[in-house]
């Protein structure tokens, strides 16, 4: 960036001291709204410190209608300092790749689920995650926990009667469902 220009064309204001003669700068604060930027806060040589100071003053956040993407330099709300579009691929890069394991699918990041891996394609993803699929399951042990936190202090699962029956009936009941859960993952 060539001297005195910015980002939106207009200088931070330097303050300085009133008695000093040297009119060393101190502070640095955005000519719209007077936000101030220390040096101070940042880890850096002095120099690379004001030289920090003053361009935050010059591209204030509070001043600022939008961030730019650290990427592909589109508009990016503020709050994120990489577009969505630059996030996602940043994800699928990062997703380990695995081999087609036959359905269901998940649009990758999303939450679109798919039978076919046609469907997906039909529906225009490039990728998708495989799926855990899970099944309704009552678990024994959490039906125990909650009678035995209503009874006495030393309570336990040998005070209860009849739990080989409720067992049974429990596992019956769990091989007994049908309906399926799809949970996408988070590879490709
Ligand atoms: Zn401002
Ligand atoms: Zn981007």
């Amino acid at each position: 960036m060539a001297e005195g220009q910015t980002t939106h064309g207009i200088e931070a204001i330097v303050l300085v001291r009133a008695d000093d003669p040297d009119k060393k700068p101190i502070l640095y604060a955005c000519p719209k709204c007077g936000g101030l930027n220390s040096p101070a806060i940042y880890i850096a040589t002095e120099e690379r410190k004001h030289q920090a100071a003053r361009e935050a003053a010059e591209n204030c956040y509070t001043c600022r209608t939008h961030n730019t993407c650290d990427t592909c330099e589109c508009e990016t709300p503020k709050g994120w300092t990489r577009c969505e579009s630059c996030r996602f691929k940043a994800r699928l890069e990062a997703a380990v790749e695995v081999p087609d394991d036959g359905g269901p699918y998940c649009a990758f990041d999303g939450d679109e689920y798919f039978q076919e891996l046609d469907q997906a394609a039909d529906a225009g993803l490039e990728w998708v995650s495989p799926c855990d699929i899970t099944y309704p399951r009552i678990d024994p042990a959490d039906i125990y926990d909650s009678l035995l936190s209503d009874m006495h202090e030393d309570a336990s699962i040998d005070d209860l009667n009849a739990t080989a029956a409720l067992d049974a009936a429990i596992d019956a009941f769990n091989k007994a469902q049908t309906q399926q859960s799809w949970f996408g993952d988070v590879k490709r």
